[in-house]
């Protein structure tokens, strides 16, 4: 059933070296853990699939593990560019959603860190029917496996910015970035991982305090606490105040340049005082360290919300420039493919 961690041991959460232990443990020569963990890199999904190892490990393993690579349930590709939305669903029936992309430099994977999410924001659609549970690290480490697999290519960045909220699922999330960097196994660098947050204060302090190079995403969308309460709960509990003290000290502790998310969304937080306020609110807490500002106009879910055009959301940048501020207006990948947010998911429970 959907809603607790398996209780199964996870294969791909565990390292080369723990794999080596688990097959010693079941009688086996160590090297054994190698293979289970090429075959994981691999993409195997299923234990039986796993050709290389004797038949009687196998089924000992099955009965106590599984690999945390996920299988894919739907795969849409983009006609336009060559984005890819994964539907992966795992053995007990949970979906998410990743998306892989296609850029000049290489090929990034949007991963999920938890099945839904409990952070209620109100125009994001993995918020619908909130968290059912949260994915083992190696869970999320076997979405990257099966999308390298079926695109047949090297993934060399990852964003956690698909389903759920990763600092409210946080040890799973960090060992998830210890696994994917590991130069044992896919070795991404941790400049190439972004990490997305609605703003939970204390984790962020927290992560702050490892040793990842990664790069925090912040889900602003809003530069006063009544607009953001309104759309982001999670606010109510920080305020914006608290959250851009925090992101500085997050700067000044890590030397990472921080990335705020703004998600334009039409007569709500997209005018021009909405802009302005934004504006000083970064000037405020920022002077004299850089960070980033991404536009992204928003994609209507289950039609709560209209989409802006891009049009709009270049008025707000050049309010954000006449201001001194630079921003970007975050291009689309996959528009025809409904690539972003939750709404693969969405469809497939409804049909
Ligand atoms: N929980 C994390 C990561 C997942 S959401 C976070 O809040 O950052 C990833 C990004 O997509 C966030 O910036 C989120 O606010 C944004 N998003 C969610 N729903 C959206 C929508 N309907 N349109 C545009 N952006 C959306």
């Amino acid at each position: 059933m959907i809603g607790k961690l398996s209780k199964k041991t996870v294969l791909a959460g565990l390292t080369r070296q723990e794999l080596r232990i688990l097959a010693a443990s079941y009688g086996e020569s160590p090297w054994r853990g190698d293979q289970i963990y090429e075959a994981l890199m691999h993409g195997a999904s299923d234990i039986e699939s796993m050709s290389g190892l004797p038949a009687a490990f196998r089924k000992k393993l099955g009965a106590d593990c599984e690999t945390g690579v996920p299988k894919i349930k739907k795969a849409l590709r983009s006609k336009l560019d060559e984005t890819v939305k994964y539907l992966f669903e795992y053995p007990d029936g949970a979906t998410v959603e990743a998306a892989l992309m296609s850029y000049k430099y290489g090929r990034t994977l949007c991963v999920s860190t938890q099945v839904g999410c409990n952070m209620g924001c109100v125009f994001c659609a993995s918020a619908i029917g909130g968290k059912l549970r949260d994915l083992d690290a190696g869970e999320i480490l076997g979405q990257v496996y099966a999308a390298s697999l079926d695109c047949g290519g090297r993934i060399g960045g990852v964003v956690m910015m698909g389903m759920g909220e990763p600092l409210d699922n946080y040890e799973n999330s960090v060992r998830f970035i210890g696994l994917v960097t590991s130069p044992e196994g896919l070795n991404i660098s941790a400049r190439r991982i972004s990490l997305s947050t609605c703003g939970i204060c204390d984790k962020i302090t927290r992560l702050s305090q490892e040793k990842y190079d990664i790069t925090l995403s912040i889900s602003l969308h809003a530069s006063d606490d009544e607009t953001r309460s309104r759309l982001m709960p999670v606010n109510r509990a920080y305020g914006i105040d608290k959250l851009m003290r925090v992101c500085r000290e997050y700067f000044d502790e890590t030397g990472r340049r921080i990335s705020f998310e703004y998600t334009l969304i039409p007569g709500k937080n997209d005018g021009e005082d909405d802009a302005l306020r934004l504006a000083r609110l970064l000037k405020k807490y920022f002077e004299g360290a850089p960070f980033h500002v991404n536009l992204i106009p928003v994609n209507p879910v289950e039609g709560k919300f209209e989409g802006g055009g891009r049009g709009e959301a270049q008025r707000f940048r050049r309010t954000l420039e006449r201001m001194g501020i630079n921003a970007t207006v975050r291009r689309t990948l996959g528009a025809d493919i409904n690539a972003s947010c939750g709404q693969l998911r969405r469809s497939d429970e409804q049909t």
